[in-house]
């Protein structure tokens, strides 16, 4: 598999964050576009709408760079 994430636009984080508030997955986001959970639980398809734990920056998944 590969192990390579998508980067928030912003700061470069690979975190993200299903919700800004409240009951959250913290995950990175695979190249494929597949919510990678930090606690190693199974991949899920993200929410519409992701938040950076790093910074402000909210978004669609499909937003996020890619490091080639
Ligand atoms: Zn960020």
């Amino acid at each position: 598999m590969d192990n390579r994430y998508r980067l928030c636009p912003q700061c470069g984080s690979t975190v993200f964050q299903t919700a800004a508030l409240g009951d959250r997955i913290d995950f990175q986001v695979r190249l494929t576009g597949q919510g990678a959970p930090l606690d190693g639980g199974a991949d899920f398809p993200p929410p519409a709408t992701i938040y950076c734990r790093d910074c402000a920056w909210r978004g669609s998944g499909d937003e996020l760079d890619i490091l080639l």
